[in-house]
């Protein structure tokens, strides 16, 4: 049995060294960008993501400010840009008693309804998220509880009816003038969007600065 062990040796080297390269060469330290150097900023755990049409892609690991931004199918794979906004608008999720955000589709290649533009979820730059949960509030969906056709350019709040309705009227109305957007759409928007915010982010390199002074566009 003695010359076994030589002979399984021998095998593993001549078999493997051809085709393996050494797996340290995946293992280095992912390459920093001035938006992700914003991300290390907030203390976000990231890892790099790279996925056609993602200029700057991270894959975030852990909450945004306190709040998780989760899928049941989905990593959160965005471009490095949308994942700052989120993390600043989390504030304002945060300052509503709630914990998670859930969004139903952020990075895909897709075009636009209707039309040949590919839509800005093909870049990385959209996300939609359709439900927050909280330990008061309890769990509200743009598709149950938000309440069309509220407010206007004076009073963007206007009168909402329930809890749900109001909760999801405010950040509508935080998240629109937040700056953090290029654009924010919600069911007032078209049918399309009956069951989400559609948030929109644009890229880094075309950030003067982290907030636009003009709202975005709802
Ligand atoms: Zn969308």
């Amino acid at each position: 049995m003695r010359w076994l062990l030589p002979l399984a040796l021998l095998t593993a080297t001549t078999q493997a060294a051809p085709v393996t390269k050494p797996p340290t060469g995946q293992a280095k330290a992912p390459p920093s960008t001035a938006c992700t150097k914003e991300l290390d900023a907030r203390g976000i755990k990231w890892k790099r993501a790279s996925k056609k049409g993602i200029a700057d892609g991270v894959q975030v690991l852990g909450p945004l400010n306190g709040v998780n931004v989760v899928s049941e199918e989905y990593d959160l794979v965005i471009d490095c840009s949308l994942a700052v906004s989120l993390y600043e608008a989390m504030a304002y999720v945060r300052g509503l008693g709630i914990e998670k955000a859930a969004f139903s589709s952020a990075y895909s290649r897709r075009k636009v309804r209707g039309t040949n533009h590919l839509s800005k979820h093909s870049f990385g730059l959209a996300i939609d998220i359709h439900a927050f949960t909280g330990p008061d509030l309890g769990t509200v969906s743009l598709k149950n509880d938000f309440e069309q056709g509220l407010g206007d350019d004076i009073d963007c709040l206007g009168h909402p009816l329930t809890q749900g309705g109001a909760a999801l009227k405010i950040l509508q109305c935080q998240l629109v003038r937040s700056g953090l957007f290029r654009l924010v759409l919600s069911p007032d928007y078209d049918d399309a969007h009956h069951d989400h915010f559609h948030l929109e982010a644009i890229p880094w390199p075309d950030r003067t600065e982290l907030r636009s002074p003009t709202p975005a566009i709802h």
